[in-house]
């Protein structure tokens, strides 16, 4: 059986594989077992009470703790260099419960403009209704989030890099700033990935995931994580254990699976992403590629200091605006859907994907033009992304 302390010195694409699962597991299994029971029975009711007192390790009831699900937390722990990990239905799930377990009325957060639809959504629509008062800032506009972290905030929240146009925000530096006035900085590391970014290692209290993105990786279940210290943990864990926003077994085993290769796959995303993104660049049919990986992009020098590699998302305007229906309907390997993080390419407009609950006047407030396309680079052969890119592009 291995320490815990075994992960210091760990590299990412081990832990991958084995973080979470140095336990011994029943009959032998070598891989993590789907435990699909929702209640634990216990003959001895010392030990019962025991478990429910939580002087005993163990499982009660499932919205409360399970196995399967345990493992994921555990895992994503460790990947994010994190005292504890608590799993959510969804990325959705993972977020709101932060912001409710955490704020009250009065208080104040900080956010940039274009974070994800669904994120903004809940600031615009929701949290002003428990009157927390929410500060949209121009996402890349440092000294604004200075000067509104400055007049005191609960939360500064990052999102970086950005979905569908790729910011890049300062961690390291916005976090300094957010400690001098004791705000909690939560990022949402949805597109970079543990492997890419670690933002509790750079300045950050909370980190975040959709895991239905890259984590899963095969878009076959949804979820979502938080991770942090045990203090924050044990009040975000107490309000999910109430609310009931807890993942299920059966999703939190085919995302355990899917982080087994998240490190492999992500070398190849931001492999793919990069060398698509230098290409689309030099296509006479794009008018513009947003790509934190290429040296034109405003946030190139903050995302090389911060990130390990520039993740599988992009987005790209065309020329010709008529034509992104053709082109759309024209890729043979690409699948036009509202969703990332996937082996397949995906792509499709922000205003029918990420965006989609934002009005057009929204989104262009947001800064998101009507004519572009995300894409998550998927994990096939970049010559045969390039070449169907090419043949569709070609077509318009
Ligand atoms: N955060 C980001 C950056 C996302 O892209 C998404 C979804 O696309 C979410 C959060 C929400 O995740 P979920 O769909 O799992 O609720």
């Amino acid at each position: 059986m291995k320490k815990d302390n075994l992960w210091k010195k760990t590299k990412s694409h081990t832990k991958t594989v084995w973080a979470g699962e140095t336990d011994l597991f029943p009959y032998g299994s070598t891989q993590p077992p789907l435990i699909n029971s929702v209640a634990f029975q216990y003959k001895n009711l010392e030990e019962w009470v025991a478990v429910a007192e939580g002087k005993k390790s163990g499982h009660i009831y499932g919205r409360n703790t399970n196995p399967t699900v345990n493992i994921f937390e555990k895992k994503m722990a460790i990947l994010e260099g994190a005292e504890r990990g608590i799993a959510f239905s969804s990325g959705m799930a993972a977020i709101s419960n932060v912001f409710f377990a955490l704020l009250k009325p009065g208080d104040r957060i900080v956010i940039g403009k274009d974070t994800y639809g669904g994120t903004s959504k809940l600031l615009l629509d929701f949290l002003p209704k428990f009157k927390i008062d929410v500060v949209f800032c121009d996402t890349t506009d440092l000294k604004s989030f200075e000067n509104e972290i400055s007049k005191k905030c609960q939360i500064l929240y990052l999102e970086t890099p950005t979905n569908p146009t790729l910011k890049i925000q300062d961690i390291a530096k916005l976090s300094r700033s957010a400690k001098k006035c004791g705000a909690l900085v939560v990022v949402d590391n949805t597109l970079a990935t543990p492997i890419n970014q670690n933002p509790l290692k750079i300045g950050a209290d909370i980190v975040l995931h959709s895991a239905t993105k890259f984590l899963c990786g095969h878009s076959d279940a949804l979820g979502g994580v938080v991770c942090t210290k045990n203090d924050l943990a044990n009040r975000i864990y107490h309000f999910r254990e109430i609310n009931g926003a807890c993942l299920d077994p059966y999703p939190a085993f085919l995302i355990n699976r899917g982080i087994k290769t998240l490190g492999v796959r992500v070398d190849r995303h931001n492999n793919n992403a990069l060398e698509l993104a230098r290409w689309l660049q030099n296509h006479k049919k794009i008018e513009n590629v947003f790509y934190p990986g290429i040296k034109s992009h405003e946030g190139f020098i903050t995302a090389s200091k911060q990130m390990r590699g520039y993740g599988g998302v992009l987005s790209f305007s065309i020329k010709d605006t008529d034509k992104i229906a053709s082109f759309l309907s024209s890729l043979q390997f690409s699948h036009n859907a509202a969703h990332l993080g996937s082996v397949d390419t995906i792509v499709g407009p922000p205003k029918t994907t990420s965006h989609v609950e934002n009005s057009p006047d929204e989104r262009k407030s947001l800064g998101i033009p009507e004519n572009l396309i995300r894409c998550s680079v998927g994990i096939e052969h970049i010559d045969d992304i390039k070449r169907d890119f090419d043949k569709a592009l070609i077509k318009t």
